[in-house]
């Protein structure tokens, strides 16, 4: 082990026994290069961050002039700062109506966070329902939501009144009532091993959701920007959600999350206490212009619709007896393969031949394809032969 790699291990907290380890020196596009000169195909893109490629040049260029500009200033709502302003403004103009007003954040978890917050003061109750196999994030009250009970068990007691119901099963929707203050899923359920849902659950979710006047909440941390061939996976069920989790891609590969809801419902926040939810660096500008460029690169450049033609471009491709299915829409793929153990050999086969994939915190028999949305034609036929010789070489 070299120096570098001593240290990586004996100076930085570590949370898995096998971390992969690739010492990193540069990443563009679709490819990371590491230090021993090899070059990897990216089919994880920082875990669907990714989405415009790494280091896209418009990206990169924005956050060099907000360099020249100013950095932090002050705390989330207290000045008039310019990229928030904007990001704020281009992001409100591309949602439906009702989700109007954006409260920047730092990562996705804290933006589950304040979004459990909003809906207790909306509601004024504090029952919480979500869903099994769901990951909303590490913190104490999004993983109180979240349905993965091996993250869960270590940390008791978490937050209390939190009621499972299982993703796309409509008698389960009776559990959400009038005690409900909000319903937070994934409308396609990432970490489960890429889980759609059928569009009329989904509805009937929104319906009772409305009847009983609990919030609905959409997680699209993983699922946002493109990445399901939609600018926003509640697209594909013409559903929309009384508040939108954001997180991932929203910051152009900068750390950021962000909640978006109704002003009206946003200015609770201000009053009743004051400071209803308190941000130090939360809407930091550079985070701010990197997610804007990285927004409108999406949009011109329109990488949800190659999303759409690559995703279907791996299904065509990834046709092989040990696959089981390929489960997913756009570039949020799972291929599944019915066996865990086949799956580590797998994405370690072709992490050895230059293409990294990676897993799933609960769907051990799968594996993730989630690369930037600029992937070419030419870069997944490249993967999907690496792929299935990978496959014929593990069975
Ligand atoms: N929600 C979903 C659906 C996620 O996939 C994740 C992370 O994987 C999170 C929330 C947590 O986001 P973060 O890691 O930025 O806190």
């Amino acid at each position: 082990m070299d120096a570098l790699h001593s240290a990586f291990h004996q100076y930085l907290a570590q949370t898995s026994p096998y971390p992969i380890a690739l010492d990193v020196v540069a990443a563009e596009g679709c490819h990371i290069h590491t230090r021993d000169g090899r070059r990897y195909l990216d089919l994880v893109a920082g875990l669907a961050v990714n989405n415009t490629g790494h280091r896209h040049p418009k990206v990169v260029q924005a956050i060099k002039d907000q360099v020249d500009r100013y950095l932090h200033v002050i705390p989330y709502g207290e000045f008039v700062q310019e990229p928030q302003v904007r990001f704020a403004k281009h992001l409100t103009g591309l949602l439906p109506a009702g989700l109007d007003s954006v409260y920047f954040v730092n990562s996705g978890t804290e933006a589950n966070e304040a979004a459990l917050k909003l809906a207790k003061r909306v509601t004024g109750r504090t029952r919480l329902v979500a869903c099994h196999k769901s990951y909303h994030g590490s913190t104490h009250g999004s993983l109180s939501i979240t349905g993965n009970e091996g993250k869960k068990y270590r940390n008791r007691p978490l937050l209390p009144d939190v009621h499972f119901i299982t993703f796309n099963d409509p008698f389960d929707l009776r559990v959400i009532d009038d005690r409900t203050a909000a319903v937070v899923i994934e409308p396609i359920q990432g970490d489960a091993g890429v889980r759609i849902p059928d569009p009329s659950w989904v509805q009937a979710l929104r319906d009772r959701c409305s009847e009983v006047g609990a919030m609905l909440v959409f997680d699209e941390v993983q699922t946002g920007f493109g990445r399901t061939g939609a600018l926003f996976a509640f697209e594909h069920f013409g559903v929309v959600p009384d508040i939108l989790v954001l997180g991932k891609a929203l910051g152009g590969g900068l750390p950021m999350g962000a909640f978006v809801a109704s002003k009206e419902r946003m200015h609770l926040f201000t009053h009743d206490p004051v400071l209803g939810h308190i941000t130090t660096f939360g809407g930091h500008p550079l985070p701010c212009v990197a997610g804007a460029a990285a927004l409108a690169v999406l949009v011109e450049e329109d990488l949800a619709a190659n999303a759409r033609a690559m995703g279907d471009r791996f299904k065509a491709g990834l046709v092989h007896a040990g696959i089981v299915e390929v489960r997913g829409t756009g570039l949020m793929l799972a291929v599944d393969l019915g066996n865990a153990d086949r799956v580590q050999r797998v994405v370690h086969h072709c992490l050895a031949h230059g293409v990294l994939g990676f897993w799933f915190l609960s769907c051990p028999t799968a594996f993730r394809i989630a690369p930037p949305l600029t992937i070419t034609a030419q870069e997944v036929d490249h993967a999907v032969g690496r792929i299935l010789e990978a496959l014929d070489q593990t069975a």
